[in-house]
């Protein structure tokens, strides 16, 4: 649980990176043959393969949070913010969120809590303060803030956190790169930003890549929930091999490739046809030339809040799967 821990309660809202960065840096140094950075905060992290027939494969698992950017203080002390990627009022107000410097704010919602009707720009933060003067000895106009919320356990091996979207997939991405002692392809690992402002990073860090093949590690959702219609992917149920999202529709033979990988390795797993929300997929998929893209999911319940929760056992069964694959020759075709 301590990189898990360490993953998750780094700050690292979208575009405001860097400590995010550092951890990971920290953590897979003694694994990785090359780690370079561009100007939007990606971190590629190269491991050569040595197989005759290998592919350039870019495993895309990004690293950037949903949180809120400060507008403005009221005379009162209030802050007014605006989302940064998706946040959902129902999953926010009430909660405490955390700037870079340490201070807590509480997330009221000026409408009242009777219905939550309304957006994100009815919400106000709360840090305590007195007066504008009062607020600006901490948190300046601008200054952004992610949710708080610790790495707890639950039963059956499943783990509730904030920002498990997605520090859970570079959780599987650095375990594999561990593990990888000999490639099969020449491996990717990118860790990559802005995911949550419209797959910012990995649009780059494709084009600098230039992948044949393109694999993002992101949640997926949990389609069982009392709230839940629709959709068949279950905490539990294994890794989710993507199919289709709003982003992409993945590369079948791709796809096969890892049902069959899973098939053979007695690894879990389950199809995931995620009805909303797109992945990294989507933007190497339509990079270049066009890039062979598909997907390891983590089937997440609450995912865009602060207790994402996954379940150990589905993450395990992604390490393996992703293991198996950068270690596989490709299928001939
Ligand atoms: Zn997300």
């Amino acid at each position: 649980m301590r990189i898990l821990r360490k993953l998750t309660q780094t700050f690292g809202v979208s575009g405001r990176e860097s400590a995010i960065n550092e951890v990971i840096t920290e953590l897979v140094k003694d694994y990785a043959g090359d780690i370079t950075t561009d100007g939007i905060d990606n971190l590629i992290v190269y491991k050569k393969g040595s197989g005759k027939n290998r592919k350039k494969v870019m495993v895309s698992m990004h690293k950037d949070e949903i949180g809120f950017m400060v507008m403005s203080i009221d005379s009162d002390g209030y802050l007014k913010v605006r989302n940064v990627g998706g946040i959902n009022v129902a999953t926010t107000v009430m909660n405490r969120i955390q700037f870079r410097n340490g201070t807590v704010g509480i997330v009221g919602f000026s409408k009242g809590l009777g219905k939550l009707e309304g957006g994100v720009l009815d919400m106000y933060v709360d840090i305590g303060a007195k007066s504008k003067e009062d607020a600006e000895k901490k948190v300046q106009v601008g200054d952004v803030a992610c949710y708080m919320g610790d790495v707890v356990k639950l039963k059956n091996g499943r783990v509730a956190s904030k920002a498990m979207d997605n520090r859970i997939g570079c959780y599987i991405g650095i375990k594999v790169l561990m593990q990888l002692e000999d490639p099969y392809h020449d491996m990717y690992f990118v860790f990559s930003s802005q995911e949550e402002l419209g797959l910012k990073g990995a649009t780059v860090a494709s084009r600098i890549v230039k992948p044949d093949i393109g694999i993002a590690v992101d949640i997926t959702g949990s389609y069982d929930t009392p709230e839940s219609k629709g959709g068949n992917m279950k905490l539990g149920g294994g890794a989710a091999i993507k199919v289709m999202d709003r982003s992409v529709i993945c590369d079948e033979d791709l796809v096969t490739a890892m049902v069959d990988i899973c098939k053979s390795g007695n690894i879990k797993y389950q199809m995931d046809i995620l009805p909303s929300g797109g992945t990294d997929a989507g933007a190497m998929n339509i990079s270049n030339h066009g890039v062979r893209a598909g997907g390891i999911s983590i089937p997440t319940r609450n995912g865009h809040g602060p207790n994402g929760m996954v379940d150990m056992k589905d993450v395990d069964a992604c390490i393996k799967l992703l293991l198996a694959f950068a270690l596989k020759e490709p299928e001939q075709n």
